[in-house]
């Protein structure tokens, strides 16, 4: 009897699933069934690279879909291992019980998945089996995008718009949305439970105990809840504000704005797949098509951000070593600090302790709550690498990896390498203020703050920005004092940065690399 096996990885979804679609669509001869998989591979349960909020988010994400299919009667399998192995054990299985099996996955471009994919086409030709693979995760095939510029990787914005715009077919409808699936048979549950092989019901979605996960402290206060549901609620929500929508401008959103955020926070959903690129996409042109007052345009415009993801998932794709300084040949070579203080210093500012408010905050609420807004990541990458401290964007990235819960290979190292000015931007000269840029965005920046450094609570707001310069009688008074309650700033940001900004000529000078752009006249934008 034939089985189609869809493998979930991302798309964790029922709306627009190609793969999903046809796997349902190729059980429809009578005795066939639909058996959908996940594999919790170890490479990412036994690394510590992944934090407490991402789990949290991804099991929610994987019991919402999990509780779609069993509307129908159906039910995930939740393998836990490697993958390659417990596939072939599955595929025995079931070859063994008499089924013909075809698999259906949705492609994925990231350096690790290209490899086990390529293993698992390996296992099924060696198995007979028939594999689909489907590409939804972006708008536009990376690989085809670089196949029409004449196999070359745009890596400037706007070529990259030129080229999808002049030289891709238009994005394809979404598929329609799933309401049914194939039920999954007692006889195909029976033989698949796998209690006694594994010692776990494989058709539970594990919970953070299950996988070995410390369940989160009072410390991790997360507002953002994983799922399909969620997603496709918060994109109808925000799709609600019309005019938002329409003027939407990018770099005049503001960082420090929280309930609501000025921006639709649907990263997480996009990285996980519970919301798709395209429905993301549709839905935003069908505002824009009913506007009366126009739209704006990228790369500011709400579609200007969908298409910075493809334009990174692009670069990634197509740059070798992209998450690596040395062997990537469009990273400028940076003899970032490795001396024993940097890992001091790293450490101060991954965990808010660098005396700089502005920057503390920011890394306070990432790690309670896994998402910043995108000004906040310029303000403390910035800071990390050729503002301030000059240590590598790469252990920036690693951070944010831990613990952003939309951390994303393609677009965490794509934007690491653009604020450290190792690739895409070259405006080194252009540093963050960590006391300037907040007092732009008072008095949100204030609360924000005070919200997340507690100590700093009823600091006079003269001084809540530089904290240091305020007088010891009114340090008492507020319940602070600098170098006890709360940190002494880690280093003088003015001498400091102009030193930073002197070893980034050099180093650009000795790469060869022709006179970096001036600074543009008139009013400064964010980066
Ligand atoms: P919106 O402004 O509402 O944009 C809608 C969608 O467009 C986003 O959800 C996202 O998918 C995409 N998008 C927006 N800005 C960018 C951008 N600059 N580059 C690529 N895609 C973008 N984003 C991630 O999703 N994962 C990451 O790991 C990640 N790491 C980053 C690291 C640094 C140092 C910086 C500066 C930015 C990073 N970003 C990352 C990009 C960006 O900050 C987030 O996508 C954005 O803040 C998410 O909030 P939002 O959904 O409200 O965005």
């Amino acid at each position: 009897m034939p089985v189609a096996v869809h493998w979930f990885r991302k798309a964790l979804r029922l709306h627009d699933n190609p793969a999903l679609a046809k796997a349902v669509a190729a059980c429809s001869a009578p005795n066939s069934s639909l058996l959908p998989v996940y594999t919790l591979d170890p490479h990412f349960v036994k690394n510590s690279h992944i934090g407490t909020n991402r789990w949290l988010f991804f099991l929610e994400s994987l019991q919402d879909v999990d509780r779609s299919l069993s509307e129908s009667g159906s039910k995930l399998l939740v393998l836990r291992g490697e993958p390659m192995t417990l596939f072939s054990t599955l595929f025995d299985t079931l070859i063994a019980n008499g089924e013909t099996v075809s698999l259906y996955f949705e492609a994925d471009t990231s350096p690790y998945a290209r490899n086990r994919d390529a293993a698992m086409l390996e296992l099924c030709a060696s198995k007979n089996i028939a594999v689909h693979t489907f590409n939804s995760h972006t708008l536009f095939n990376p690989s085809d995008v670089i196949k029409v510029n004449g196999g070359i990787t745009p890596i400037v914005y706007q070529s990259f718009l030129k080229v999808i715009t002049e030289k891709m077919p238009a994005i394809q409808p979404a598929t329609p949305t799933l309401t049914q699936v194939p039920p999954l048979s007692d006889e195909m549950k029976a033989l698949l439970t796998y209690t006694e092989t594994f010692g776990f019901d494989a058709f539970q979605v594990p919970s953070m105990e299950d996988i070995g996960k410390a369940v989160p402290g009072e410390n991790l206060v997360s507002t953002h809840k994983g799922g399909e549901r969620e997603a496709l609620k918060r994109l109808e929500e925000y799709m609600k504000q019309k005019d938002l929508v329409c003027k939407f401008q990018k770099p005049e959103t503001n960082p420090a704005a929280f309930q609501p955020a000025s921006t639709t926070i649907l990263s997480p959903y996009l990285k996980m797949g519970s919301l798709s690129a395209r429905t993301f996409y549709h839905e935003l042109m069908k505002v824009y098509r009913a506007s009366k007052i126009g739209y704006t345009k990228p790369p500011v415009s709400l579609l200007g951000q969908l298409y910075w993801r493809e334009f990174y998932y692009t670069a990634g794709y197509g740059t070798p070593n992209f998450d690596k300084m040395l062997g990537n040949p469009i990273c400028k070579q940076i003899p970032w600090r490795t001396d024993e203080q940097s890992n001091v210093d790293l450490e101060k500012w991954a965990t808010g302790q660098t005396g700089f408010p502005w920057i503390d905050a920011i890394m306070i609420q990432l790690k309670q709550e896994g998402w910043i807004h995108h000004l906040a990541r310029h303000s403390v990458a910035c800071f990390l690498t050729r503002g301030d401290l000059y240590i590598s964007w790469e252990r920036g990235a690693k951070v944010f990896e831990k613990l952003l819960i939309d951390a994303d290979w393609s677009l965490n190292t794509g934007n690491w390498l653009w604020l450290s000015a190792s690739a895409f931007f070259h405006q080194y000269f252009r540093v963050y203020g960590p006391v300037s840029f907040p007092k732009k965005y008072a008095p949100e920046s204030v609360k924000y703050v005070r919200k997340y450094i507690p100590a700093l609570k009823n600091f006079p707001e003269k001084y809540l920005f530089e904290p240091w310069k305020c007088p010891i009688a009114d340090q008492k008074k507020a319940g602070c004092i600098i170098g006890k309650d709360y940190p002494k700033p880690m280093c003088d940001h003015d001498a400091v940065s102009k030193v930073n900004i002197g070893k980034m000529k050099v180093a650009y000078d000795e790469g060869k690399v022709a006179s970096p752009p001036k600074a543009p006249k008139g009013k400064k934008r964010p980066l």
